[in-house]
């Protein structure tokens, strides 16, 4: 999943100074997930923005909406014919909705109302951890699962650096060397083997910006 946070009502109010009418977009896969952007953190906001804006007496109108995916085409036109009616969207989704809003309704002013943070998982209720950078050419089969690119400070490739100590990364004690859970894993797995000689360098062209997948066809 992709894990936001949300931005400060401060930072919000900011961004739309100006604007009259202003509809508040929720996401409801992932942004609900991580409580960052869905239906319910849609409908919190877009009270805590009218009741802001009256109490300093600006004079803006906010709704709320939200849909299932903001990075799906057939999920944004649920939001077409509100969204007409509006100076700005002040969208709840991951980056990758915010620009799918702007790339849809070119008329209207598209705002981020979260940060993104990262591609990751639940570790526990409320704690996520990214896992993954999107690199474009997944080299878990080397690494038993888990991401030296992501989780290594350092995105070493084949083994941890002098300041692994005690099984912890050097940058912080609460954060495990990730070249330790892998060697870990390896060890318990019956995989050592593959660990050793010299491998290719990764080819980090397969991850440049932009990028574009397209799906061939099959038989
Ligand atoms: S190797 Fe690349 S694609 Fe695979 S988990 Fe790590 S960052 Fe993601
Ligand atoms: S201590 Fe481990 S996780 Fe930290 S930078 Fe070095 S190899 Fe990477």
């Amino acid at each position: 999943m992709i894990v936001a946070e949300a931005k400060s009502l401060e930072r919000i109010k900011d961004m739309l100074k100006g604007q009259k009418k202003v509809l508040v977009a929720g996401c409801n896969t992932c942004m609900a997930v991580c409580f960052a952007g869905g239906e319910k953190e849609a409908a919190v906001l877009a009270t805590s923005l009218r009741m802001a804006f009256k109490f300093e007496g600006v004079d803006i109108e906010v709704s709320e909406k939200t849909v299932e995916r903001q990075c799906e085409n057939e999920f944004i036109e649920a939001l077409r014919d509100e969204a007409a009616d509006f100076d700005a969207i002040l969208s709840l989704a991951c980056g990758a909705g915010v620009n799918a809003l702007a790339d849809i309704f070119a008329d209207i002013v598209v705002y981020p109302g979260v940060d993104t943070k990262f591609i990751g998982v639940t570790e526990s209720a409320g704690v996520w951890a990214s896992r993954c950078s999107a690199c474009g050419e997944c080299i878990l089969d080397q690494t038993a699962g888990i991401c030296p690119i992501n989780r290594c400070a350092k995105s070493l490739l084949h083994g941890p650096c002098g300041g692994s100590q005690g099984g912890f990364c050097e940058v912080s004690k609460d954060i495990p060397c990730v070249w330790q859970l892998i060697v870990d894993r390896m060890k318990r797995l019956n995989l050592m083997e593959k660990l050793g000689g010299v491998r290719p360098p990764k080819d980090w062209s397969a991850g440049t910006n932009p990028s574009r997948v397209t799906k061939e066809e099959k038989g």
